[in-house]
């Protein structure tokens, strides 16, 4: 059966098509731009890749699109060929607890909750919407990056504030990256056949988060309220002092919602070493001698190394370390050095096992206390597998 993972942003649009149970990628594209001047999309399918620059007014036309060059390019005969697509939402709000199959009632409840996430959920209910419109008799569902994180205890998710900020405004952390850290989970578990391990799960791209999982249940995430809070990031400060906010709009007069865009977007990794939020651009910049870039480095290692080891504490000792996404599964520089800043919980690299990019691997040393293994995260399989579930049952 072929499934659509989508993750629809404000103006965006991506998808992939998998051929399920094989998990076999037939197709995947961006459309970018909707609704805006110079609308255009990609799809790579076959090893091949097509760019075109089309008028796309709103999601519902981008679909259509997406829906006719499919059938174009001979990738599907007709519509029905798709027996299911999967929604990527960031935020579920405290009533999501795991995927659903997407109704108007969903719809619904997903809007009332809209000013948890104004950034991002906005854009994913187009989506939804314009999928329902072109693709009536589908199964859809919503799949909640904050679903995964539901286990977690009072204890963890509510925050030292007053309480009527929980209580009225439903301020509490939720976290982020759910799909991703159960998809770690999945994996690892499946290669040790135990459902019964203590893992800390790294994703670490250019948003990052770190995970403590106790057979199969989050007990603690670094990302908070929103994904702003936790380690550092590409362009997210992760934890800071909140006071600094008021302190620095007194002596540059900026608003609260310009700063709040200053620690999400000129922060991070880009705000320390000056130089690029993309940790490519960072690590050659180190390698030159750049002071700011070595010291981004320093702080970025520093951070994770440090939730991983409150997150050992916390599980009173991890079976199993994993790291993942862009950097978790390609910069080897960046995995010893958060791996050299834990050496005090016995975590020891070997450097020949971690000479490698972007697969499945032991990259700890054979005495290490704990396993270090490198997972490469797929959220669109774990989306898809999630609707190929559901659309069975609902069959
Ligand atoms: P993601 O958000 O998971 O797509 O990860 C994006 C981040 O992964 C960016 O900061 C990239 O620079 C980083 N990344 C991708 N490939 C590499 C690589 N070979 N070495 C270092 N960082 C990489």
């Amino acid at each position: 059966m072929k499934i659509l993972s989508v993750n629809a942003g404000s103006s965006s649009l991506k998808f992939t098509l998998i051929e399920m149970p094989e998990k076999v990628t037939i197709a995947s594209g961006l459309f970018e731009k909707i609704g805006i001047e110079g609308s255009f999309y990609t799809i790579k399918y076959n090893g091949e890749k097509i760019t075109k620059e089309v008028p796309m007014e709103d999601h519902s036309v981008a679909v259509q699109k997406l829906m006719d060059e499919l059938i174009e390019l001979n990738i599907i005969s007709s519509f029905d060929e798709i027996e299911g697509v999967g929604h990527r939402l960031v935020h579920g709000g405290p009533d999501f607890t795991k995927t659903v199959i997407l109704t108007d009632e969903v719809i619904e409840k997903l809007t009332e909750n809209i000013d948890l996430a104004p950034l991002h959920n906005p854009g994913s209910i187009t989506g939804m919407k314009a999928f329902m419109k072109v693709l009536p008799n589908v199964v859809q569902t919503v799949v909640f990056d904050t679903a995964f994180h539901s286990t977690m205890k009072e204890t963890e998710y509510l925050y030292p504030v007053p309480y009527e900020w929980y209580e009225k405004y439903k301020v509490r952390k939720y976290g982020f990256h759910g799909t991703s850290h159960r998809f770690i989970n999945k994996t690892i578990s499946e290669y040790f056949e135990r459902n019964d391990l203590k893992i800390i799960s790294c994703h670490i791209g250019n948003g990052g988060s770190v995970t403590a999982i106790d057979s199969g249940k989050v007990v603690d995430t670094s990302m908070g309220f929103t994904p702003l809070a936790g380690i550092m990031m590409g362009t997210r400060s992760g934890d800071i002092d909140p006071s600094i906010l008021e302190y620095v709009s007194k002596k540059t007069g900026e608003s609260l919602s310009e700063l709040t865009n200053d620690l999400n977007k000129k922060s991070g990794l880009l705000g320390v070493s000056g130089v690029s939020s993309d940790s490519r651009d960072v690590e050659t910049a180190a390698e030159e001698g750049n002071e700011r870039a070595i010291l981004a480095q320093e702080i970025y290692a520093r951070k994770i190394a440090n939730y991983i080891a409150m997150y050992n504490n916390l599980l009173n000792g991890a079976d199993v370390i994993c790291l993942t996404a862009g950097v978790g599964e390609n910069s080897k520089k960046m995995r010893k050095m958060i791996i050299e800043h834990i050496a005090s919980l016995g975590v020891k690299i070997d450097d020949a096992r971690n000479d490698c990019r972007g697969e499945f691997r032991l990259i700890s040393a054979e005495n290490s206390k704990i396993p270090v293994y490198v997972v490469p995260t797929n959220e669109e399989l774990m989306i898809a597998i999630d609707t190929m579930e559901l659309a069975q049952k609902k069959n």
